[in-house]
């Protein structure tokens, strides 16, 4: 069986004691394994992005910015490359895998305006003779670790933006996805990247704490579990590094009593179903205002549930493939018994859902839990699969409380017609991506994404602005030329009084 190694300084590299195996989720097999990096595969990986550095560095912002435009006309070119090692290491269905690495080509678009991002500030005449600017200079070797629910675009959320800035980049990616990343890096190569700018190690928690306590790693982005992300930002931060740690969610829909209910019940589909529920801003509790709109809704979701065309993703014009690993599938079947358990009404059972052709899959069959409430852990914990949840409240004001109670502040949105709700819901409500009719409020790549509460450890947000932020270290300079002869020695803090 192939052996997936490491990406670095330019070239595969798969040289390592320790490998796992990774499965095709809708076949159930491993396809092939994965090489776990040790200690001093990362060493030398750092070592490699610390030399390319300062050449890096120092390639104008221009022609960093137009390896980025051919390397977004090699994506698009090797598209379906890219989305088959999506769908045959994930699982998620072609069209979705195909819109994941579109909204990562969009990350590599906005990396391309470089040259806008980077021409600093500039006040002249701050004081007599006196100019002075900001620059925005790199950090040097970042890091970024990352989950396996979007294999492509989560690392792209992170590398192009740090690549522009003039950084050298370590990659991570989930040892459950290998493949797309050392896709993405001999991209990089073909377009003109040098050696060792950017690299991927393949591995678990050795080569991430590596990646944490090493002093010539500046920055580490993260995407994950939230333990986990706790975990790296507290370490990362331990050691002196800039830390952004994204973590899980749980998202709320609320559903208004006016809400167009065609549009609102369309839009919870692709939200809760989509890649599985396996997607951190997934809806997976909707929020029915009145007793009336829940009977509804859970009315004409049902069938709609029951009726999800699920298979292998290699497929065209599927809904949903299946769950990316077997203990995970298990965890998630897990929660259905629970919540049946505490007493949810079990609506659709997707726990007995079977393909034919396909019995040792990772599958499982969309569920509907009504009558959910907040004491019951099937509302509390981010179950991460095709599980929606249906909770009532009386008012929105009652809906807002509930989702500001929850640990997770990820994304939330509201369906309603009437605007001094939907404004009222987005000034109040303590969530960081907020959706008006809009079930997936995944911000564009010239807005940042980031969440609220412990769905974010950090302070700045993913790809944007806040990238530009997070990449680079502000370098503020005082310049006097003095035009007007000899001044006095001065004493007093120097102010324009
Ligand atoms: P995970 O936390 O298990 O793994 C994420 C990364 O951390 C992987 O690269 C993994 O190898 C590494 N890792 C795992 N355990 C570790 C440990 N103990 N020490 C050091 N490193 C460790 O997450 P996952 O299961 O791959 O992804 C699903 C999770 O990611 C969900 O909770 C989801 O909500 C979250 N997620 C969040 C966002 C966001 O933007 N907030 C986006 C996508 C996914």
């Amino acid at each position: 069986m192939e052996t997936l190694g490491h990406y670095i300084d330019g070239k595969r590299v798969a040289d390592e004691t320790r490998t796992q195996p990774v499965f095709n989720p809708a076949t159930g097999s491993p396809a092939h394994q994965v090489a776990l990096a040790s200690t001093a595969t990362v060493e030398a990986t750092i070592a490699a992005a610390q030399t390319a550095f300062p050449a890096w560095r120092a390639t104008q912002p221009l022609k960093r910015a137009r390896i980025l435009f051919k390397y977004k006309e090699l994506l698009e070119k090797n598209a379906d490359r890219v989305v088959e090692a999506i769908v045959a290491e994930h699982g998620k269905v072609w069209e979705d895998a195909h819109g994941e690495l579109a909204r990562g080509i969009e990350v590599v678009e906005y990396a391309c305006g470089a040259p806008e991002f980077l021409k600093g500030e500039y006040s002249r005449d701050v004081g007599p003779d006196i100019d002075s600017w900001s620059e925005f200079p790199p950090l040097g070797v970042v890091a970024g670790i990352t989950p396996f629910n979007f294999p492509a675009m989560v690392p792209m959320w992170m590398f192009p933006m740090a690549l522009a800035c003039g950084n050298t980049f370590i990659l991570k990616p989930s040892e459950k996805v290998p493949s797309a990343s050392l896709i993405l890096a001999e991209l990089l190569t073909e377009a003109g990247l040098p050696p060792g700018v950017f690299n991927v190690v393949n591995g678990d928690k050795e080569a991430v704490d590596k990646l944490l306590t090493d002093p010539r790693v500046k920055a580490v982005s993260f995407v994950g579990s939230t333990p986990v992300a706790e975990y790296i930002y507290t370490t990362g931060t331990a050691h002196g590094k800039r830390v952004q740690a994204l973590g899980g969610a749980k998202n709320h829909a609320v559903v208004m009593p006016d809400a167009d209910l065609d549009n609102a019940v369309n839009a919870i589909m692709g939200a809760a179903y989509g890649s599985c529920g396996e997607r951190c801003m997934a809806i997976s509790v909707v929020v029915a205002v009145g007793d009336a709109v829940g009977d509804e809704l859970v009315r004409r979701l049902k069938p709609k549930v029951e009726n999800l065309r699920i298979g292998n993703g290699t497929e065209r014009g599927l809904d949903m493939g299946p769950l990316v690993t077997g203990p995970h599938r298990d965890k998630v079947r897990g929660y259905i018994d629970l919540g049946a358990e505490e007493g949810a009404e079990l609506v659709v059972d997707g726990r007995n859902f079977k393909l034919a052709g396909h019995k040792e899959g990772f599958f499982l069959g969309g569920t509907l839990l009504d009558h959910v409430r907040p004491d019951m852990r099937v509302y509390q914990d981010e179950i991460f699969g095709p599980v929606l949840a249906v909770v009532r409240v009386q008012d929105l004001a009652e809906a807002i409380a509930l989702i500001d109670a929850h640990e997770f502040g990820n994304g939330t949105c509201v369906f309603t017609r009437d605007g001094a709700v939907a404004r009222r819901f987005s000034d109040a409500v303590q969530v960081g991506m907020v959706g008006i009719n809009v079930p997936l409020p995944v911000p564009v790549a010239c807005q940042s994404f980031g969440g609220w509460k412990r769905s974010l450890f950090g302070d700045l947000y993913a790809y944007g602005p806040d990238a530009v932020r997070f990449y680079t270290r502000r370098k503020t300079m005082t310049q006097r030329w003095a035009v007007r002869g000899v001044e006095k020695a001065q004493f007093a803090f120097p102010s324009n009084g």
